[in-house]
């Protein structure tokens, strides 16, 4: 049964994770050295962190005996994959504690109602409207252009999105998306980007980690760097107070994180959020006392969550599969890792996928030093040996 909200998941039980990535990887790495037993649902056999976890059930997230078989083998199940159908989450829910809740995966996987979500909280996100009709699509403003075409569901580092300067360009690129709902975003004059990543537990009480900034190239998270440089003290209270507002209302349990644009005149609109641990907090594990990993942990076990520390500054660079080809060469070859690791305050982290392709994310690396410029020289030296 679901128990009662203080009923604590002692270490020795076992905590169930829906995707088998590499989040499920280090939530799962997480949770062992905690003295937990781990359960993955995925079904690839070689999926990153079915790999490493003591259960590994290799099924489709709808297949019932798969679910079922998570159910028996669980004390807690929790997600790393936004787009498990929030109908898995329920039925599980059914029998034992689900954190996130499928309700509150349901509006993350959706952009208008994340949107709409956001508008409630009096968070303000960027104007838009929800294409879903011909009708609809006839209605669009002109002050929406030039704008962002996005689908409203299943889209991630950048894909399922299109740029349109012109209506012409809006109704082409609708067709391209095959007329499936989408919504149309403004396109504003960024400054810069941000990402907040808080977790909350089934009594309410709320943590919240150092506000990150993030710099992406063609729509893939590249560097996240904490303390945030060029975030003033008013932009940080307010994104942090954004997402500790959003997940409350949401009455969300578990790890979120919501990304935010800080506009060049200097206001913050949220852009989206996440179910689970984030991309951008990959520098907890190295760079912070408890982990965005262990947050999820301690959140779905019901055992306190205290406020992190940042006890160093850091940079994290993400490991794309294009450095196993350098110069577009045709052969996979590893990058330089001794060079890396031999640069003090390098932290690497793969994922364990044997293939890499261009713009997969293989690993990362996490750059720690004892001040902002120390970390960012190291960062430097890193990232001209990955070439
Ligand atoms: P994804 O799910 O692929 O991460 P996002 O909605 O976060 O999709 O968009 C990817 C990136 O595109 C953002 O990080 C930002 O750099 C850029 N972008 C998205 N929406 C806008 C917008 N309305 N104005 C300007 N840039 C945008
Ligand atoms: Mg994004």
């Amino acid at each position: 049964s679901q128990g009662s909200p203080s009923d604590v998941i002692l270490p020795g039980a076992t905590l169930g994770v829906l995707g088998g990535g590499q989040l499920g990887r280090m939530f799962v790495h997480a949770a062992q050295s905690m003295g937990y037993r781990t359960a993955v649902l995925d079904a690839d056999p070689a999926s990153p962190a079915g790999l490493v976890s003591h259960h590994h059930v290799k099924a489709d997230y709808l297949d019932a005996a798969g679910l079922a078989e998570m159910a028996r083998l669980s004390q807690a199940i929790t997600t790393e994959f936004e787009n498990v159908p929030a109908q898995a989450l329920d039925t599980l829910a059914a029998t034992l504690p689900v954190a996130p809740a499928g309700a509150a995966v349901a509006v993350c996987q959706d952009r208008a109602r994340e949107k709409a979500h956001f508008t409630g909280c009096g968070v303000s996100c960027a104007p838009h409207a929800v294409i879903e009709t011909q009708a609809q699509l006839d209605a669009v403003q002109d002050e929406l252009l030039p704008g962002i075409l996005k689908t409203t569901r299943m889209g991630y580092d950048g894909k399922g999105q299109v740029r349109v300067k012109t209506r012409a360009e809006l109704i082409a690129a609708w067709d391209d998306l095959k007329r499936v709902p989408c919504v149309l975003e403004k396109m504003l004059p960024l400054d810069f980007e941000v990402s907040v990543i808080v977790a909350r537990g089934r009594n309410g009480d709320v943590v919240n980690f150092p506000v990150q900034h993030n710099l992406h190239r063609d729509g893939i998270l590249a560097v996240t760097t904490v303390p945030a440089p060029g975030v003033s003290g008013a932009v940080a209270v307010e994104a942090v107070e954004s997402a500790r507002r959003i997940a409350a209302s949401l009455d969300y349990v578990g790890v979120l994180c919501v990304e935010f644009f800080v506009l060049q005149d200097g206001r913050i609109v949220a852009n989206e959020m996440a179910p689970r641990p984030h991309n951008s907090g990959h520098h907890t594990i190295d760079a912070c006392d408890v982990s965005q990993f262990e947050m999820q942990v301690r959140a779905m076990a019901n055992l306190p969550l205290v406020e992190p520390v940042l006890h160093s500054a850091c940079l994290m660079l993400n490991l794309l599969g294009d450095l196993w080809f350098p110069g577009g060469i045709a052969t996979q070859t590893e990058p330089d890792w001794p060079a890396v690791l031999a640069l003090s305050g390098t932290h690497l982290h793969l994922y364990g996928k044997t293939e890499a392709r261009k713009g997969r994310k293989m690993g990362h690396l996490t750059v720690t030093g004892s001040t902002p410029e120390a970390a960012h020289a190291t960062a430097l030296q890193a990232a001209a040996i990955l070439g």
